[in-house]
């Protein structure tokens, strides 16, 4: 097996990730609309030139999924590489200092959006997963390819769809969102948005407020019952308790002391406000939007009751997406594969941790399949402006995805 597993490294070109990586950015697949029509075109001309069969799925107008198989027929060990092709737009253009779609690479980082979220982690699983074509007769098992649409908002026509159709199933999945190269992501938050409606009696704004029954105040009220529900508490399951520390300490050291209470308490950010028709009139309508994320330890439901227990006093609610949060055991063997692989090729021992955002990987661990993140980052530029990846990181990831791919795979 060191035999094979040198022989398929042999051949490993560092430059060619880059360049892959850097076409992709150059290739803007901006979400909102989401068309990721052309990007999955050239991945599967990358793909064919290899010789292998590439399928492409488009459940939606432009919302084109890409998925690619070797290895073993028939076999049930499949390990999917996950990636998605598409990116947050760039925001004020002003605020970049670098043209976001040049794909350029300058003093050691390439540069653009999706360089770390996530086209240098994309660009790592389909390199990884071309130089294993040659090889797929000596594959115990099969490899998936699958490179999605839409995770940017929220996957319904990308991994939730090939999910639900069977098209994306298998033993284990990596998925090449960025973490950074000492980090691999196991669990993540549920989320809960609702829209509120609180309902009043109008009057003349004369004689407020001993008259009529002023919606946007009672919405105040409604506000500061709603905040204690970061009081909840999460019973964390015995297996994640030293990684929910750790992550802790993590969030604390990149955020702050107070931000890191997001790991293990649910948070709220009430988004969106709207009340009142004029300002001498009682208004008798205020709407407010909320999203509520839930820990691993507590369910949705319990969530959601809490929610309604409180609007019932106000008004009336209405839940328009719910998702349970997740994790996948630390002790699996998709982790201990990535660890193994991580100390080997980058020299660091990585630590198991929980995200506080969520990701496609809802819809693998929903299909009860072992899913971890782990990919090239630099944080600061992710959603933000200046998005760019060392190209060092770069490397050394698509080193461990092909690396992954040959322990598990032999
Ligand atoms: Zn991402």
């Amino acid at each position: 097996m060191g035999e094979f597993r040198e022989r398929v490294f042999e051949g490993f070109r560092g430059d060619e990730v880059v360049e892959l990586a850097s076409k992709l950015i150059k290739i803007p697949s901006v979400n909102p609309p989401g068309d990721t029509s052309e990007i999955a075109a050239f991945v599967k001309d990358y793909l064919e030139e290899e010789g292998v069969a590439v399928e492409l799925c488009e459940p939606a107008e432009k919302k084109v999924n890409l998925i690619a198989e070797i290895g073993e027929r028939g076999s049930d060990r499949v390990l999917v590489l996950n990636g998605h092709l598409d990116v947050v737009p760039i925001g004020d253009r002003s605020r970049w200092s670098f043209d976001p779609f040049s794909g350029e690479v300058r003093d050691g980082y390439l540069l653009g959006r999706g360089a770390s979220d996530m086209k240098g982690g994309l660009a790592g699983i389909i390199y990884a997963f071309k130089r294993l074509i040659k090889f797929e007769d000596q594959l115990r098992g099969r490899l998936k390819l699958v490179c999605v649409a839409d995770e940017e908002t929220g996957g319904t026509y990308g991994a939730s769809y090939l999910v639900e159709k069977g098209k994306a199933l298998g033993s284990s999945v990596l998925i090449a969102e960025p973490t950074g190269m000492n980090l691999i992501n196991v669990g993540e938050k549920g989320a809960v948005w609702a829209k509120i409606v609180v309902k009043g009696v109008p009057g003349h704004g004369s004689l407020s407020p001993f008259i009529g029954d002023n919606a946007i105040v009672k919405s105040t009220n409604l506000i500061r019952e709603l905040m204690r529900i970061t009081e909840m508490r999460a019973e964390l399951p015995r297996d994640l308790i030293d990684v929910a520390e750790y992550s802790r300490n993590l969030l604390g050291s990149l955020v702050s002391r107070e931000a890191s209470k997001a790991i293990d308490h649910p948070t709220i950010n009430f988004g969106i406000i709207r009340g009142g028709t004029k300002v001498n009139i009682i208004p008798d309508r205020c709407e407010l939007e909320i999203d509520v994320r839930v820990p691993i330890g507590l369910s949705a439901a319990e969530v959601t009751s809490r929610i309604r227990e409180v609007v019932e006093k106000y008004g009336e609610v209405e839940f328009v997406n719910v998702g349970e949060p997740n994790y996948t055991p630390p002790n699996s063997e998709i982790v201990k594969v990535v660890e193994k692989n991580v100390k080997e090729i980058v020299g660091v021992d990585p630590k198991p941790f929980l995200e506080w955002a969520s990701s496609d990987a809802r819809h693998f661990r929903r299909a009860n399949i072992p899913t971890i993140h782990y990919g090239p980052a630099e944080m600061e530029g992710i959603h933000g402006y200046n998005e760019r990846v060392k190209v060092e990181d770069l490397i050394k990831a698509a080193k461990v995805y092909l690396g992954v791919a040959i322990d598990y795979l032999t």
